[in-house]
């Protein structure tokens, strides 16, 4: 039986804690929060990231629990939408996917699914790694120290595991001059089947997406800035950070900057990417945004995350123990998926918060354009990222009946 432990139970945590425990394996997940952090606006689920989900069984749960979006829409200052999106957008490849599911519903899924099988351990976090030929020891900081075969970081783009084991962050971050926040409001708005995203001069965007309970809505603030100096724990003043950034701002958002304050689910970072040349030294890999966020700019976090806990148990399984192998297999399958997933939508941070107001209205004249251009279809191509994997078959991963 091989050990394994994950260090962070999140989508990534969560989806590799599903397959290694289908394969077989005993696997203790350690998540520094004191429950599953449910946070977070819609992901989608699309491309090969839905194929995972439906080999795991769960693509019916999740089309149940799905929200009813049906597309995204560029709004004026007074409300106005003046560029559509819908969710057909281009065959498909817009910001709104086949399948959107709440990232918080997501790992309730996951979490459920783990059944009884693996032992999670709340309110802990790993703080020493130290590694054998034959096994890992781990220190932790509330429990008591405990030896496995392998450990697995899914803790997220600030992983400890990977300053522990790899290096210090600044070797493998790329910052895109970007913020995002991201909470629940109390649906004073209005929303509800369309997302609205109002882009102000200045690099900076306010939107608001529907939620699965119509009396929510989920709030976006994105700003362009230098890197910033806070404490990654201290929720008051990265929330006084953004008041600062918006004040006086329009639209919905003194709404908005209201109902922040109150926001207990409020989610604030650096738009980050992590690149690596390894995701793995001896017995200890790295999963999801620990070894290869694209930054929420990006996109498909989540579906880098699934499809990369099914590649590593898959070949951990398949490579009947010999985790050099199975590492190896583990970048080799999924190396060029994460490369294009690096790749930023068209026009990168000036797309996602233009500067000016010029353009702002050249942006929105581009997306009304898009869909007649004759090339319109080499454009969908290139932005369709969610299917450049091919999934291969394991033992086992096709979904029980
Ligand atoms: C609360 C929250 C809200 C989010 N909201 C959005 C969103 O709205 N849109 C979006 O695009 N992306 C969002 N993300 C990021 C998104 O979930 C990821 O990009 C993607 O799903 C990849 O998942 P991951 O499991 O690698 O990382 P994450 O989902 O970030 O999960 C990492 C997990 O590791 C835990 N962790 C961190 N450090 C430690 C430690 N030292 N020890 C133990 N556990 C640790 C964290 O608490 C977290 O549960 C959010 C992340 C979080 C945590």
């Amino acid at each position: 039986m091989t050990n394994v432990l994950i260090s962070g139970g999140g989508v990534a945590g969560t989806a590799l804690a599903y397959w290694l425990h289908r394969y077989g394996f005993t696997v203790t997940v350690v998540e520094r929060a004191p429950a599953p952090r449910l946070g977070g606006h819609t992901v989608d689920l699309r491309g090969a990231a839905r194929e995972v989900v439906e080999r795991m069984g769960l693509l019916q749960d999740a089309r149940r629990v799905a929200v009813d979006s049906k597309g995204m829409s560029y709004v004026n200052a007074a409300g106005r939408r003046v560029a559509d999106m819908p969710a057909s957008f281009l065959g498909g490849v817009g910001v709104v996917g086949e399948v959107e599911i709440l990232r918080g519903d997501l790992i309730e899924l996951l979490h459920g699914a783990t059944g009884d099988g693996t032992e999670y351990v709340f309110d802990d976090t790993i703080t020493e790694v130290t590694q054998t030929a034959e096994n890992v020891r781990v220190a932790f900081e509330r429990s008591a120290p405990r030896v496995f075969d392998l450990v697995v970081g899914a803790d997220g783009t600030h992983s400890l595991t990977r300053s522990l084991v790899f290096g210090p962050e600044s070797r493998f971050r790329r910052d895109l001059g970007c913020y995002t926040a991201y909470f629940t409001a109390r649906n004073v708005f209005g929303i509800q089947d369309w997302e609205l995203f109002h882009n102000m001069p200045g690099q900076k965007l306010a939107a608001l997406r529907p939620s699965r309970r119509p009396e929510d809505a989920k709030v976006l603030f994105g700003f362009a800035s230098k890197p910033l100096e806070y404490d990654h724990r201290d929720q008051r003043r990265q929330k006084e950070l953004v008041a600062e950034v918006f004040a006086g701002a329009g639209w919905h958002v003194p709404a908005m900057l209201r109902e922040m304050e109150a926001a207990t689910d409020f989610y604030f970072d650096s738009a980050t990417q992590i690149v690596m040349d390894s995701w793995s030294h001896g017995r200890v890999a790295l999963l999801g945004d620990a070894g290869f966020s694209p930054s929420p700019l990006g996109g498909n976090g989540t579906g880098l995350a699934l499809v990369g806990a099914y590649v590593l148990a898959g070949e951990l399984a398949a490579a009947g123990g010999d985790h050099t192998a199975a590492f190896a297999a583990y970048e080799r399958e999924m190396r060029d998926f994460v490369r294009q997933n690096h790749q930023l939508p068209p026009g990168g941070v000036n797309g996602f918060v233009p500067k000016s107001r010029t353009a702002i209205r050249m942006r929105d004249l581009s997306i009304r354009l898009m869909p007649h251009l004759p090339w319109a279809g080499l454009i969908a191509k290139a932005m369709n990222r969610a299917d450049a994997v091919t999934l291969k078959d394991y033992p086992y991963s096709r979904a029980r009946a």
